[in-house]
């Protein structure tokens, strides 16, 4: 979620199961997309237990469908992860997770974190990334305010905007000594891409997908 990101996925999912296996192929899925009004609506009110429900609700279905695995095709939701795996019998590949181990694979120690405020001010994403002994700073909270209502106002409605990008790379410039951005939301790879800025750039989005067909075609 948005309908935004999980299109994204959608297509790198079956482009790069092609780029795989060759041929015809493309990942056989099942994808349950939920109203993100619905969802919006209860992270901004702080009823999370009542998002968790909705998530158990969707993960069920998956699993009923006969998935292997569960892809929470968001960062945010992630947070929710605690509530809705002990419900689900199947495994996830979680987005933190999965980024992290990316990170440390190019041996960078420090990044930014760019997210929504529920991603970038609590714990729940930066102790993933800690835990992999990575050093996460975020932007001050003027600048965590606007990427907020740009992630929310913009792009999860498909709305790419110049100033928005411009914004965007300038708070990611302006961060010293960092090595790598995470773009930890999975609707900034519309706006912001590796040509954008210097630093390594490291598209959730991309990174999630990606790993879901390797571990799906093992
Ligand atoms: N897709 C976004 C994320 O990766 C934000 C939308 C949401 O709150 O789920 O965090």
């Amino acid at each position: 979620m948005s309908w935004e990101s999980s299109a994204t996925y959608y297509k790198i999912i079956n482009q790069y199961t092609n780029i795989l296996l060759g041929s015809q192929n493309n990942a056989k899925s099942i994808m349950v997309t939920v109203n993100f009004d619905e969802i919006e609506k209860l992270q901004h009110a702080d009823k999370w237990e009542e998002a968790a429900q909705i998530l158990i609700k969707a993960c069920k279905s998956l699993q009923n469908g006969g998935a292997d695995f569960i892809v929470i095709c968001t960062n945010t939701m992630h947070k929710l992860l605690p509530q809705i795996a002990p419900n689900i019998k199947i495994p996830f590949l979680h987005i933190a997770q999965t980024t992290a181990k990316e990170i440390v694979k190019d041996d960078i120690k420090k990044v930014l974190l760019l997210g929504t405020k529920f991603t970038m001010q609590e714990d729940f994403y930066k102790q993933i990334l800690q835990n992999h002994d990575i050093e996460v700073v975020i932007p001050n909270q003027k600048d965590m305010d606007l990427i907020h209502k740009v992630i929310f106002d913009e792009l999860c409605l498909g709305n790419i905007k110049q100033n928005s990008k411009d914004a965007f790379i300038d708070i990611i410039n302006k961060i010293p000594d960092v090595k790598g951005v995470i773009l930890g939301c999975t609707e900034i790879g519309m706006l912001i891409n590796q040509n954008d800025v210097d630093i390594k750039v490291y598209d959730t989005t991309v990174i999630h997908a990606k790993e879901a067909v390797r571990m799906a075609v093992s």
